[in-house]
């Protein structure tokens, strides 16, 4: 399970944050997932109350945004949206794409007391 490690990132970078700009408390914290990030929402949000426990964002409000993946057809040439990483192109049906987003995670903000 790869999300508590991606929590122990997040809370990594929260404390960085708050000792940085001296906030004492995270009450909401949006995660832009990427549709071929792999991440597993419930895993996610379970691990990230486990990890957040004595940071500055215990008990913080998880919100994730999804991001679509994205794919270059050398086809058409164009940048295009794609739901899996191995589908045709949804403008020309071709199979020569090149998944250029869609695997990222970051923090977007946070609401900090
Ligand atoms: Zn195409």
């Amino acid at each position: 399970m790869h999300e508590m490690s991606l929590c122990e990132g997040i809370r990594g970078i929260v404390e960085d944050q708050a000792r940085a700009h001296g906030f004492a408390t995270v009450r909401v914290l949006r995660l832009e997932i990427g549709r071929f990030a792999g991440v597993e929402k419930p895993a996610l949000e379970f691990a990230f109350d486990v990890v957040m426990r004595g940071s500055p964002a215990e008990g913080a409000r998880l919100e994730m945004i999804d991001l679509p993946g994205r794919a270059m057809c050398y086809d058409c040439a164009v940048e295009v949206e794609i739901d899996n990483r191995l589908d045709p192109c949804p403008r020309c049906g071709g199979g020569k794409l090149m998944p250029v987003a869609g695997d990222e995670m970051r923090i977007k903000d946070m609401e900090v007391v």
